[in-house]
């Protein structure tokens, strides 16, 4: 059996696309666009490069974009005090601050000054416990994305029993909750997991994101399962050969010969991301503005 390659590119290009159409209904309603405001302290080159590729696919659906970027010796007060402003300022409906921060400040401390209203990357303390308790809130931009992609695919959440690689407050926990919400049966797998291989064996859906290079096997998966393969590692050495540097979780090509449905790493779950995040700038808009629309699957509801 080859399996379908689930397009996470191509899935978000629609997304973009029917983004664009709510954007500019936003803004001719509302008089202005919705905004979304990053933040990144430092210099660190991959942060750079993330907040970069934010910016610009706001730009691509209309979003307007507030680029803020602060010396890698700012101060806690520094931060706090945009963050506070951004909180306030009335054309901002979304505020993403770029993690890892510099060593001397507190990612956590940061992030949790951000209104929950405004928190598009779903990751204040105020926005877990709204998904823990099945609220409707904003959710965090790769788990929700991962739905996305699940739903693009086709694939029946209901009664099915899935296992999630990974169980760190960015992804594997949320991603766990999402599922549970979509009624499936839910094993969230970790470092001490025993027998991880039995585990996924009996998975209708596997999400591995334990960033392990291509640790999940074809041996692993149940025949017809469907695999989502949120891992980016560098190959080391880099190929020479042309093909990708990066790598997922997965053993691609081995899995895919047993599995129903993959994501490919690049152009899986990466793309979907960024695309959750649009989504989820024009939902914390619309809530914003009392005009709250049915969301998009994978968001705030
Ligand atoms: P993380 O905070 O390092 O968490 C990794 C998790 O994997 C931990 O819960 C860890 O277990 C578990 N784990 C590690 N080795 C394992 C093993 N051998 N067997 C089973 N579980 C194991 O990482 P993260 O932030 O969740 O990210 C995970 C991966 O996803 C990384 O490759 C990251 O680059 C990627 N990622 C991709 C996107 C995207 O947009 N595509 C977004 C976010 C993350 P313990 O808790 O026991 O240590």
């Amino acid at each position: 059996m080859a399996a379908r390659r689930i397009d996470g590119t191509q899935a978000a290009a629609e997304l973009r696309r029917a983004l664009s159409v709510d954007v500019a209904a936003f803004a001719a309603e509302h008089g202005r666009p919705p905004g979304l405001a990053t933040v990144l302290v430092g210099e660190d080159a991959a942060s750079a490069v993330y907040v970069g590729a934010k910016q610009r696919a706001c730009a691509e659906v209309g979003i307007r974009g507030f680029d803020h970027r602060l010396d890698a010796d700012a101060s806690r007060d520094e931060v706090l005090a945009l963050l506070r402003e951004l909180n306030a300022d009335e054309a901002v409906d979304g505020i993403l601050c770029q993690l890892p921060v510099p060593a001397h400040l507190d990612g956590v401390e940061l992030t949790n000054v951000i209104a929950p209203q405004k928190d598009v990357d779903g990751l204040t303390i105020a926005s877990a416990g709204r998904l823990a308790l099945g609220l409707p809130g904003l959710r965090p931009c790769t788990p929700s994305g991962v739905m996305r992609l699940l739903e693009h695919v086709g694939t029946e959440l209901e009664g099915a029993e899935a296992v999630v690689i990974g169980r760190s407050n960015l992804f594997g926990k949320p991603m766990a909750q999402l599922l549970v919400q979509a009624d499936a049966t839910v094993v969230i797998a970790h470092s001490k997991t025993v027998g991880l291989d039995e585990v996924c064996r009996r998975a209708d859906v596997v999400v591995a994101a334990a960033g392990r290079p291509e640790m999940v096997r074809g041996s692993w998966i149940k025949p017809g399962a469907t695999v989502i393969d949120v891992g980016i590692n560098r190959r080391d050495p880099a190929p020479t050969d042309g093909s990708s540097a990066l790598v997922g979780d997965v053993a691609h090509d081995e899995v895919a010969a047993h599995a129903a449905a993959i994501t490919p790493v690049p152009g899986g779950v990466g793309p979907m991301t960024i695309a959750a995040l649009l989504a989820n700038t024009v939902e914390a808009a619309r809530l914003q503005a009392g005009t709250p629309a049915a969301p998009r699957t994978g968001g705030a509801a």
